[in-house]
């Protein structure tokens, strides 16, 4: 019985994870996990949400993830990995929250309306759709978790799970804890055209890709505008470059270096380039070594699944007892 305070976080299974996924969560859960009792979760229902209509890709999906995360050190020794649908209890969870959340919540919640905007290509009006922050509480308050990791931009998600879980004590007694913003230092990790690294803008670095097709991505990568010729000085505070070297250089005197460069133009931003390759390599090489000896163990990745949905699930069925024992259902 492991009694460490409890901690879910989960990922969509809609395609590869990229650099901005390791700075943004990943290298916070390999920290998170020598300290807490951490459920990870591949939240596939989340990804049939928005790609009902052609599911095909999903399945692969989950195993991509899944390489991703072990790949960069998430350890299913130390903590739970898991599929979403291999823990009914989340549907089940999700269907009892349902009864007590009011629509206007809903309709209200600002990434709701975002993400119709950012999706216009699929058709987002379903029931299922406008609910999804619903399962999203379901999949944190069915560990009873006492902090969830998140970005900035999700903590509205986290506000929501602290209402309904309120609400459910409020009617029959206290079930829920509210869970704690854990919120994850935040590092910019631009993508190649200098916005937000994603994968629908196209602009991504990819764990998987080696580091011939990450070099060919970065020799493209916009740089500060005012550096049109090697002559001419520039702001390392405006280059996106700049921004990945600060994450992943650790050489504090090079950085300095680099930065005197830049603004004297001592250096031309290919220099600047090779440099950060240099530095991506020294993380990236052991992690995609990792990752390609990982994909040759297909066994191995069904059994971390299996062991991590069965301790998942011994938590999960405590809860829901709990559940139904509060909500006077006969179990
Ligand atoms: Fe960016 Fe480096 Fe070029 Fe400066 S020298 S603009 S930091 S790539």
């Amino acid at each position: 019985m492991d009694d460490r305070k409890r901690i879910f976080s989960g990922m969509r299974p809609t395609g590869r994870l990229h650099y901005g996924h390791m700075a943004g969560a990943l290298i916070n859960w390999v920290k998170l996990q020598n300290e807490y009792n951490c459920f990870w979760g591949i939240v596939d229902w989340h990804a049939m949400m928005s790609d009902y209509a052609d599911p095909s890709k999903v399945k692969e999906n989950c195993y991509e993830i899944l390489l991703d995360w072990l790949a960069v050190g998430v350890d299913p020794e130390k903590s739970s990995i898991f599929i979403q649908s291999h823990v009914k209890q989340h549907a089940e969870i999700h269907l009892a929250l349902s009864m007590i959340t009011p629509l206007g919540w809903l309709q209200r919640c600002p990434t709701y309306k975002e993400q119709i905007l950012n999706l216009q290509n699929k058709d987002l009006s379903t029931y299922a759709f406008l609910g999804y922050p619903v399962l999203m509480a379901g999949d944190i308050l069915l560990y009873k978790s006492w902090g969830v990791p998140v970005g900035e931009d999700q903590s509205a998600h986290l506000e929501l799970t602290r209402e309904v879980a309120r609400r459910f004590n409020s009617f029959y007694g206290d079930v829920f804890p509210e869970p704690e913003t854990l919120l994850t230092p935040a590092a910019k990790m631009p993508g190649t055209d200098g916005r937000k690294m994603s994968k629908s803008y196209g602009n991504s670095l990819q764990i998987a890709e080696d580091m011939e097709t990450i070099w060919g991505k970065v020799r493209t990568m916009k740089t500060d505008p005012a550096r049109e010729r090697r002559t001419d000085k520039g702001t390392p505070e405006k280059c996106p470059v700049w921004d990945v070297h600060k994450f992943f250089n650790r050489d504090a005197q090079e950085l300095a270096e680099l930065h005197e460069g830049c603004l004297s133009a001592g250096i031309g931003c290919v220099d600047c380039k090779k440099k950060l390759m240099v530095h991506l390599a020294e993380m990236m090489d052991p992690i995609q070594k990792r990752r390609a000896e990982l994909a040759k163990r297909p066994d191995d990745l069904k059994q971390i699944l299996e062991a991590g949905a069965a301790r998942a699930r011994r938590v999960a069925e405590g809860t829901m007892e709990d559940v139904y024992s509060a909500m006077n259902l006969i179990h």
